[in-house]
């Protein structure tokens, strides 16, 4: 087993502190560099797999996680535009737990430190061979070091930039808009709304409140709309209750809208002394829900592999190994999945009337079944699933 060392993380979203958890878990110092001013998510629902569950219980906050979240069955039920079922959710599909994406992040933050949590600081520049980075904070420029730089910045990562340099998103020619409508929300049965070319998903969220997405094409990225709730009335008119007393319920400017990218293959995870975690190294459209579960996933196995190995360049070696194949695995498969609904929408709707529940579960658990290494100092994982 390696000792203890020091780490860098870029980024203050899920996957930052998936990291931050689990290398704290083993021993490890660690300061979170954020560019927000404060730490928060915005945002809306999240559904989290079982998958995701089990690692959050490796990083010691899975029960935290649940009680701030409800169980539901995502992908199960799916209707037509007219209101017709496909297909219901069975109490035999693979559950999610949906949870508000601040809940998450707030109980992700609870066990670290404030001072291992660095808010306004915005990383300009990083040595991956050196291990330092140069970061600008309230109008000041510093520089920081340590054994491991982790970058998860996200979509746009810089630390990727100066890993694959010109390795960017690609638009994946939807957009998606979110919302959340608080307690209160017209009673809801988990779905998916399957237009030709458009999709409408309503999922529970605990105290009464309901998460609803659109996903729908879009020319070329950056089209805002001034008024984001009417424009999602616009693209789902007609459509079955309870969209219409969903959209009414939601506060108008509550309404976020957004447009999708995915990253194609990158060639490591890992260079120098940094690795790259969550939407940085394998950011992904959301048509399986697993983005964030991944990158939760990749704060496990980063953690895990620096206990394992005394040596850095062996230890994220080995992060690299385990967690390229499987994330760019999932990343396809949403592509896959997005190119299904979009272009085969006869298909999947006549697909989803007819495939039997054994098989339609085990597509559904392709990816979930996946259990965390375990980290030096922690308890079984508790997962029901
Ligand atoms: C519509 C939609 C629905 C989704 N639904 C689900 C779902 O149901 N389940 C699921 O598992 N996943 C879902 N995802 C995917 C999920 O949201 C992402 O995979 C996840 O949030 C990625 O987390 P991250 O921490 O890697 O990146 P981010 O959340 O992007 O965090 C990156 C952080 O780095 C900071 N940062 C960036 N640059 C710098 C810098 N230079 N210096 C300092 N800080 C910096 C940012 O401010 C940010 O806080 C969905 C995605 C979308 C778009």
């Amino acid at each position: 087993m390696g000792s203890p060392g020091t780490a860098l993380v870029v980024g203050g979203g899920i996957g930052g502190l998936a990291a931050a958890l689990g290398l704290r878990r083993v021993g490890w110092q660690v300061t979170v560099l954020e560019r927000a001013a404060r730490f928060a998510e915005v945002g809306a629902g999240l559904s989290l797999w079982p998958n995701a569950l089990r690692a959050l219980d490796e990083l010691g906050v899975g029960a935290p996680v649940r009680a701030a979240g409800v169980s539901a069955v995502s992908r199960g039920g799916l209707r037509l535009p007219s209101g017709a079922w496909l297909r219901h959710a069975r109490a035999d599909d693979v559950h999610v737990l949906m949870v508000h994406r601040a809940e998450l992040h707030a109980a992700m933050r609870a066990p670290l430190p404030a001072g291992s949590l660095r808010p306004g600081a915005t990383v300009t520049s990083v040595d991956l061979a050196a291990g330092t980075v140069t970061y600008q904070q309230g109008g000041d420029t510093r520089q920081c070091g340590a054994d491991l730089v982790v970058g998860a910045d996200g979509l746009h990562s810089m630390v990727r930039q100066a890993m694959w340099p010109g390795h960017e998103p690609r638009f994946d020619g939807r957009a998606v808009w979110r919302a959340v409508v608080a307690g209160g929300a017209p009673r809801i049965e988990a779905s998916i709304t399957l237009g030709a070319d458009r999709q409408f998903g309503v999922l529970p969220l605990p105290g009464d409140a309901a998460y609803w997405f659109l996903t729908a094409p879009a020319a070329e990225p950056d089209q805002r709309c001034a008024d984001e709730r009417a424009a999602v009335a616009d693209r789902v008119a007609g459509w079955h209750a309870p969209i219409g007393e969903l959209l009414a319920a939601t506060t108008p400017g509550s309404v976020l809208h957004h447009d999708l990218y995915a990253l194609d293959p990158v060639p490591g995870f890992a260079r120098g002394r940094a690795v790259l975690l969550g939407d940085a190294a394998h950011a992904q459209t959301p048509d399986l829900g697993q983005g964030a579960c991944q990158a939760i996933e990749d704060g496990v196995v980063l953690a895990a592999a620096v206990a394992a190995h005394g040596d850095l360049a062996t230890a994220i070696g080995s992060y690299d190994r385990q967690r390229r194949p499987r994330t760019q695995l999932v990343a396809r498969a949403a592509a896959r999945q997005a190119e299904l609904n979009v272009t085969h929408h006869r298909a999947v709707t006549r697909l989803a009337r007819i495939i039997p529940p054994p098989l339609w579960r085990r597509q559904a658990a392709r990816f979930t079944d996946w259990i965390p290494p375990a980290l030096p100092g922690t308890v079984a994982s508790t997962v029901d699933d």
